[in-house]
């Protein structure tokens, strides 16, 4: 603590630093990267330890954030898996999915799913896509995935599913690997808050960084929970209008598991 001898030369010496600081950039060039919110990178971050952590992705998936001080750009990780990210792995990716600074680093195949997204939602803040285990028997047998508990609810009257061989003719590689692909997902979406893709994946969306990691976190459960209760009996699912209000009363609390998250995994670089 600074006691009031020190404070004053201290606060001084602040408001100098501060103003040279203001100079330099003044005469430099304006940086992409000095635009960042560090906040925003290292929640980021954050979400990339805590959804490999929790499993929800592996050595695959990405998560993304819409840049708070540049809406028509989006924040990423270069090519690598999520548990390893540090902050020095962002980059900042415009709406059609071109990095603006990659710098000699490798870039995600599937960032089109992402662009597309915010390309459409301008409502979406934030985006998860991954290949989580449970979800992946939904997406190929026309069983629904729809909220089988009140932590399900972001699912609504259900999930909808992208089918690939709709959106292109012929085989593909079932990577959304190019803008066309992306903006067919996109479509598929809709309003809704997940979307399977049909022997791949899903991919989750929310208004923030937090809610996109609690929906992607609580997809892959409600999965798990609907198959094991669909092979224990007859399910009773939330019915769309209790999914409506249970979602709701969600978005006042996803900030409690992601702080419980965060300790989990501790300090970052
Ligand atoms: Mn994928």
């Amino acid at each position: 603590l600074l006691t009031p001898r020190f404070a004053l030369p201290v606060a001084l010496l602040c408001a100098s630093a501060l103003a040279a600081v203001t100079v330099a950039a003044r005469q430099s060039a304006p940086v992409a990267a000095s635009r960042q919110n560090p906040a925003l990178i290292e929640d980021l971050v954050y979400a990339n330890r805590i959804l490999a952590n929790q499993g929800v992705v592996d050595g695959f998936g990405h998560v993304s954030v819409r840049d708070d001080k540049n809406p028509s750009h989006f924040l990423m990780s270069s090519s690598m898996a999520p548990a390893l990210v540090t902050t020095k792995d962002i980059l900042e990716y415009d709406l059609e999915g071109a990095p603006i600074d990659a710098a000699g680093r490798a870039v995600y195949l599937e960032r089109f799913i992402h662009a597309a997204i915010y390309r459409a939602r301008p409502d979406v803040k934030a985006i998860v896509h991954s290949h989580s285990p449970a979800v992946i028997p939904f997406g190929v047998t026309g069983t629904i995935l729809r909220p089988v508990f009140h932590m399900g609810a972001f699912l609504g009257e259900g999930a909808p599913i992208f089918e690939i061989r709709d959106a292109v003719s012929g085989p593909t590689d079932m990577l959304i690997s190019d803008n066309k692909l992306g903006d067919a997902l996109a479509h598929a979406l809709g309003g809704h808050a997940v979307i399977l893709l049909r022997g791949h994946g899903s991919t989750a969306v929310g208004n923030s960084i937090q809610q996109v990691v609690f929906r992607a976190f609580y997809t892959e459960v409600n999965a798990k929970l609907q198959a094991e209760a669909m092979a224990v009996g007859k399910v009773n699912f939330l019915t769309p209008e209790e999914a409506a209000k249970a979602s709701k009363n969600l978005d006042t609390l996803a900030a409690r598991p992601w702080e419980l998250w965060k300790a989990q995994i501790g300090k970052i670089k």
